[in-house]
């Protein structure tokens, strides 16, 4: 079903000239999600929210229709046109091949930010109840381990890329500290495990650190995501914004919306520079589908992000106080929050809402909510040129069925002449040759370090490729070849545990 509107909105969130109205593509989904859809869209309707809806498909009726990315054409259209989507939870075929659609979408639309309020909510029991939970998890959407770049190097020993760069931290440091300013927030902080991954989440810290210099009016702090772990259990109310590389965001976020009661409640927004996507954080819960008993309020919160986003701001926090004021009168909750008390079906309790339209919670004051500025896309791939780059060697990653020293020994040999010299040999990182006296279980998986004389602009592939050959002419495996370059200087690689 198609908007009335037909021209492709210019901007993400832009209302139609003529109808004042927005065109937004509503995709329910599976299991819960066209129950929880429902409740949402005759809330908004009940609330004269500018929106007009255009109805696209995703997910497993698309997939068991053979289209492998769960994702069909007119969807895509769909969002390409309105370039703002509310969405239920799409169901990930399991035991077979097919990927995630969420994360499809997700990826299709560069949607590289991704929101997650966590606030506690009236009546809701936790073991965190009373203690004025409110801070934001901002999650890069797109880049690390996500990328999903996975490679079996030998039979035994499989690899995943973590993939970070300069211009994904800059990006979702920007959204996380224009987030700040948008609700009024004074803090921010970047969790990573920079000391251990020092490229990788080391650049996230370094790239936020630097960003933060353009916000003098927050402040920008640092946690080790394993800290950063512990102080939401023991210390939650201390946070504001916490903006995270993507695996780190996915584990915390789950845990910080554990804090505030769990995923019927939890609201998402997944902002792109030109299609915002906003979705519960919860799946299809197929145990209760149909059953009339999902909880709509993380549905519904996502709907409130996504109006603000829009710049409804006011139906927005009619829309919020009324769910507010249902949880606060406490006549009745959706069984997954209930905890003993009345029970109401999704529909009564959006029917409930309903009713409580126009109505504010006392003592309830909204956050200030200033539009979102969505950090501008670079102009060119290239984002952060070094002046001057170097290579000092390469890593030759083998399969090799033997011992360290063998293996040591023989590729000193094969390296006679070559211009490189074996440096070391590394087992999961971990320094094996020459020995330093390490315990070290050992896999069918060396990183050998070969380094030239003198560093070079570029190292020539015959050079590579001759001892590539001596290798293979050995009977010594290889799988893949990383360069050690040197930017501005600086080495662009680790040394391994027990390098000198
Ligand atoms: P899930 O669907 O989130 O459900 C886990 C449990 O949480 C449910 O069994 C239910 O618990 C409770 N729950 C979740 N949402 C609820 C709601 N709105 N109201 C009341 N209770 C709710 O997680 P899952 O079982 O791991 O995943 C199921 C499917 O969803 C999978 O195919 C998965 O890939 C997909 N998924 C999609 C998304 C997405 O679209 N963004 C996200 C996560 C998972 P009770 O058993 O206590 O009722």
């Amino acid at each position: 079903m198609k908007c009335t509107q037909t021209a492709t909105n210019p901007n993400v969130g832009d209302a139609d000239a003529r109808t004042g109205k927005h065109c937004v593509t509503l995709i329910p989904g599976d299991g819960i999600g066209p129950e929880v859809t429902e409740a949402v869209r005759r809330v908004l309707s009940a609330a004269n929210a500018p929106i007009e809806w255009e109805i696209a498909e995703a997910g497993r009726n698309v997939f068991e229709a053979g289209v492998a990315s769960g994702v069909p054409r007119e969807t895509i259209d769909s969002i390409n046109r309105t370039r703002a989507v509310l969405k239920g939870p799409l169901e990930t075929p399991v035991g077979h091949g097919g990927k995630s659609a969420n994360v499809t979408l997700r990826k299709m639309f560069e949607a590289f930010g991704n929101i997650r309020p966590v606030r506690q909510l009236p009546q809701i029991r936790t073991p965190y109840s009373g203690r004025k939970i409110d801070f934001v998890v901002i999650r890069e959407n797109v880049e690390d381990l996500y990328a999903g770049i996975e490679h079996g190097q030998t039979p035994d020993v499989a690899q995943c890329l973590k993939l970070i760069s300069t211009k994904g931290c800059d990006k979702i440091s920007r959204l996380a500290f224009n987030l700040a300013r948008s609700e009024g927030r004074r803090s921010v902080h970047v969790a990573t495990k920079a000391n251990i991954m020092k490229k990788t989440e080391g650049m996230m810290k370094r790239v936020f650190e630097q960003v933060a210099r353009d916000y003098p009016d927050i402040k920008p702090k640092h946690v080790l995501i394993d800290n950063c772990a512990h102080q939401l259990v023991v210390h939650p109310e201390q946070f504001e914004v916490i903006v995270t590389t993507n695996m780190n965001g996915d584990i915390i976020s789950d845990l910080a919306s554990g804090l505030v009661g769990g995923l019927g409640l939890a609201p998402s927004a997944n902002i792109g520079h030109e299609v915002a996507i906003f979705e519960p954080v919860h799946g299809s819960a197929p145990d209760i589908a149909g059953m009339d008993r999902a909880n709509p309020t993380a549905m519904l919160l996502s709907a409130v992000l996504m109006l603000r986003f829009l710049g409804e701001g006011a139906v927005a926090d009619e829309v919020e106080a009324a769910l507010l004021v249902t949880l606060s009168d406490g006549c009745g909750f959706t069984l997954d929050v209930a905890d003993g008390r009345p029970v109401l079906g999704t529909r009564a309790f959006a029917d409930t809402i309903i009713r409580n339209l126009g109505r504010r919670p006392e003592g309830w004051v909204p956050r200030a909510h200033a539009s979102l500025a969505i950090p501008a896309q670079a102009e060119r791939v290239v984002f952060a040129p070094a002046a001057k780059q170097e290579v000092v060697g390469i890593d030759l990653f083998t399969a090799f069925d033997g011992s360290a020293a063998t293996l040591g020994r023989k590729l000193e040999q094969l390296a006679g002449g070559s211009g490189f010299r074996l440096k070391m040999i590394s087992n999961r990182g971990t320094q094996v040759y020459p020995d330093r006296g390490n315990r070290t279980d050992c896999v069918d998986h060396w990183r050998c370090r070969f380094v030239l004389d003198q560093a070079a602009p570029t190292v020539p592939f015959e050079k590579i490729s001759l001892l590539v050959n001596r290798f293979e002419a050995a009977g010594i495996g290889w799988m893949h070849i990383e360069k050690l370059n040197r930017y501005d200087g600086e080495d662009a690689f680790t040394k391994a545990q027990g390098e000198d």
